[in-house]
C-alpha cells in the first residue's frame, strides 16, 4: 500500500520516517567503540527527557512490563510489603506481577475513572509507624482509562509522613508525550517503553534510577539475572552490555530523544495539551463522556470514551478497522465494551488528530449512534483554529 492512515491506539504509536530509518541499521560490533556513540547519547538522552540530573538510565531489550519487573526485582525482597492502587488495567497488572514476586502487596482498590487516592496513601504511610511499607507503586497514566495521578502528591504524602518508601513510577504511557519530573517529584524508579512517546518500534525497557534506589539494589535479594542493573551499571561503564544490545532500537532512542529536544520538551507537552483538548471537545460535541471522572484527571495522551449504555464499544474499533482501516483502541478489563480509546501519544499533528476524530464520526453514526456527522471534527477545529474553549478542559 502507498498510502496509509496513522493509528490511534495508545501505543504502538506513529512512527516518525527518520526514526524508522535510525532504528534500520546495518550491523555493527556491539562491542567496538561506535556502539558508544550511540549508547552514551541515547542513555543523557532519556535522562534530560525525564528531567533528572541525577539518575542513572538502563535500558534493556524487552517492552515495559520488563521495566516493572527491573523496578521489583532490583529493590525489593521477598515478602517486602508494598503499596499500589488498582483503578485500571496496567495498574492491576502491575499489582499481579508484584504478587508473583512474593511481594506483600496492598491495594488500595479505587473506581476505573479515577485517579490514585494520594489522600488513602497519605493515612496509610502515616500509620505505617514500622515502616513495613518499602515501595510506593504509582501508574502515572492509567492508559485503559485515560487518567493521569498525581505523582507529586504520592511525594508529598511519603514526605509528610516521613517514610522512606520507594516512590516506583510507571510512566509508560506518558512520559516523553506529558510533563515528568523524575527528579522534582522524588522518583526512585521510572519505567517507560520505546513504543509510546519515543515513537519507536516495541522492544526496549527504559527504566531510570535514583540515587536511593540504586543503594536499594545492594541490600534487595529478589532474584534477578537479566534484569539485573548492577550488571547493566558495570556494562555501562565500558560502553557495553551485559548481553547483546538491541542496537537499531538505541539508535532510534538516540534520535527520538534528540527530536523530542530540539521540539523542546514544554512545546511537546504543550503539543499533546493541544491535541487533546481538540479531542475532549468532539467528544462533549459528540454528547458523549470520557471514563476519567474530572478534569484534573484527564489525559493528554489518551481518551477513552464512553459510549451508551447497551451499546458495545468495541464495535466501533472493528467497524473503524474493516471499514476506514484506522486503528483505535478498545476497552480492557472493567470498561471492556464500556469504551473505546484515541489514543493522542508520540508522533501526532492536530491534523492527524482531526482525521482520527473524522473516521471515529464516520463509524459510530454507521453503527446507529445518535451523533451529528461533523459535529467533533467542528468542534476539534474550533480549538484548533483558536476560535473556542476547549469542551472538556483539563485541569
Ligand atoms: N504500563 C502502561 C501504563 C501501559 O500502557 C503499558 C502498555 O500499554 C504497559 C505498562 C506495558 O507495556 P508493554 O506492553 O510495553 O510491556
Amino acid at each position: 500500500m502507498f498510502a496509509q492512515n496513522p493509528v490511534f491506539i495508545p501505543g504502538p504509536t506513529n512512527m516518525p520516517e527518520v526514526l524508522r530509518r535510525a532504528a534500520d541499521m546495518p550491523t555493527l560490533d556491539h562491542r567496538s567503540a561506535l556502539f558508544g556513540q550511540i549508547l552514551q547519547p541515547a542513555l543523557a538522552g532519556v535522562k534530560k527527557v525525564l528531567k533528572s540530573n541525577a539518575a542513572d538510565v538502563f535500558i534493556f531489550p524487552s517492552t515495559a512490563t520488563g521495566g516493572w519487573e527491573t523496578a521489583l526485582s532490583n529493590t525489593l525482597s521477598p515478602g517486602d510489603a508494598v503499596l499500589a492502587a488498582r483503578h485500571g488495567m496496567f495498574s492491576h497488572r502491575w499489582i499481579d506481577m508484584t504478587r508473583r514476586h512474593g511481594l506483600d502487596v496492598r491495594v488500595v482498590e479505587a473506581t476505573w475513572g479515577e485517579g490514585l487516592p494520594a489522600d488513602r496513601f497519605a493515612e496509610i504511610l502515616s500509620a505505617d509507624k514500622a515502616r513495613t511499607i518499602k515501595a510506593v507503586l504509582v501508574t502515572h497514566n492509567e492508559t485503559a482509562t485515560g487518567v493521569k495521578s498525581d505523582v507529586a502528591a504520592v511525594r508529598q504524602a511519603l514526605d509528610t509522613a516521613g517514610h522512606p518508601a520507594l516512590l516506583l513510577v510507571d510512566g509508560v504511557s506518558s512520559i516523553a508525550s506529558m510533563d515528568f519530573r523524575m527528579d522534582e517529584w522524588g522518583v526512585d524508579v521510572a519505567v517507560a517503553g520505546s513504543q509510546k512517546g519515543f515513537m519507536l518500534p516495541a522492544g526496549l525497557a527504559i527504566t531510570a534510577f535514583s540515587g536511593k534506589a540504586m543503594d536499594a539494589t545492594a541490600q534487595a535479594t529478589l532474584p534477578r539475572t537479566y534484569f539485573d542493573v548492577r550488571d547493566m551499571a558495570k556494562g555501562y561503564a565500558n560502553d557495553a552490555y551485559p548481553y547483546t544490545p538491541a542496537v537499531g532500537l538505541l539508535n532510534g532512542l538516540k534520535l527520538s530523544t534528540e527530536l523530542l529536544l530540539a521540539e523542546g520538551l514544554e512545546t511537546v507537552f504543550a503539543r499533546h495539551r493541544r491535541i487533546a483538548d481538540g479531542i475532549r471537545a468532539a467528544v462533549a460535541a459528540w454528547g458523549l463522556e470520557l471514563c476519567a471522572a474530572r478534569p484534573d484527571l484527564y489525559s493528554d495522551t489518551v481518551s477513552a470514551i464512553r459510549t451508551p449504555e447497551g451499546f458495545n464499544a468495541t464495535e466501533i474499533v472493528t467497524h473503524a478497522a474493516r471499514k476506514y482501516d484506522v486503528a483505535f483502541g478498545v476497552g480492557l478489563g472493567e470498561v471492556a465494551g464500556k469504551v473505546f480509546r484515541i489514543g493522542h501519544l508520540g508522533s501526532l499533528t492536530e491534523v492527524m488528530a482531526l482525521s482520527g476524530i473524522a473516521a471515529a464520526e464516520m463509524a459510530m453514526v454507521d453503527l446507529g449512534l445518535r451523533i451529528e456527522l461533523g459535529s467533533g471534527v467542528a468542534a476539534a477545529q474550533a480549538v484548533y483554529r483558536g476560535a473556542a474553549a476547549p469542551g472538556l478542559r483539563a485541569a
